[in-house]
């Protein structure tokens, strides 16, 4: 191993901007033959988030195309960190919440999305125990946004489709003023 790789290991890995194929995908079920590469790829997913930064990440977004995500609503502070293996939104509530969400893979971009005000999770935790959380607030938000990204669906997909459009415009244009910066 060059010490050039083990550098490249502990740097963050590079977030997929929108649009992405991998990003619209589906992601498959985490099988137990899964778990080196789910060990060796939350740290360096968490390194991507905390760098961003950002209080959300799903493997998607890494190119992984796998039902995994990592959250830290305390991004920062007193770190909070949360793995999430095959999340599942088991209820929801009749009632609604609004709040601005953005994404790490359309970077600059922000809008109004409405979702279940609380919801009730499943996941499994790194060390393949089961987690059930209940959640309000910006946890349930964040909980509905990543699980999002292992459907393929983005925060824009709840949108207009004229505000989607109009986002998804001013990102590509960002992106290519960016590239030419
Ligand atoms: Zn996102």
């Amino acid at each position: 191993m060059q010490p050039m790789d083990q550098e490249q290991d502990n740097t963050a890995l590079p977030i997929l901007i929108a649009p992405h194929k991998t990003l619209k995908t589906k992601a498959r079920p985490i099988r137990p033959d899964d778990m080196d590469l789910v060990r060796a790829l939350t740290p360096r997913m968490f390194s991507a988030m905390y760098k961003a930064p950002g209080i959300g990440l799903a493997a998607p977004q890494i190119g992984e195309s796998l039902r995994l995500a990592v959250i830290d609503l305390a991004a920062g502070e007193k770190p909070a960190p949360m793995v999430l293996i095959n999340p599942e939104i088991l209820t929801v509530s009749e009632e609604w919440a609004t709040r601005e969400e953005g994404c790490l893979s359309l970077p600059g971009q922000y809008a109004d999305v409405s979702r279940p005000a609380r919801v009730k999770v499943r996941y499994t935790e790194l060390d393949g125990s089961l987690r059930h959380i209940e959640a309000d607030g910006l946890m349930a938000a964040c909980l509905q946004h990543e699980i999002d990204h292992l459907d393929g669906v983005l925060f824009v997909d709840h949108l207009s489709v004229l505000k989607r459009n109009m986002l998804m415009r001013k990102l590509a244009k960002d992106q290519r003023q960016k590239a030419l910066a």
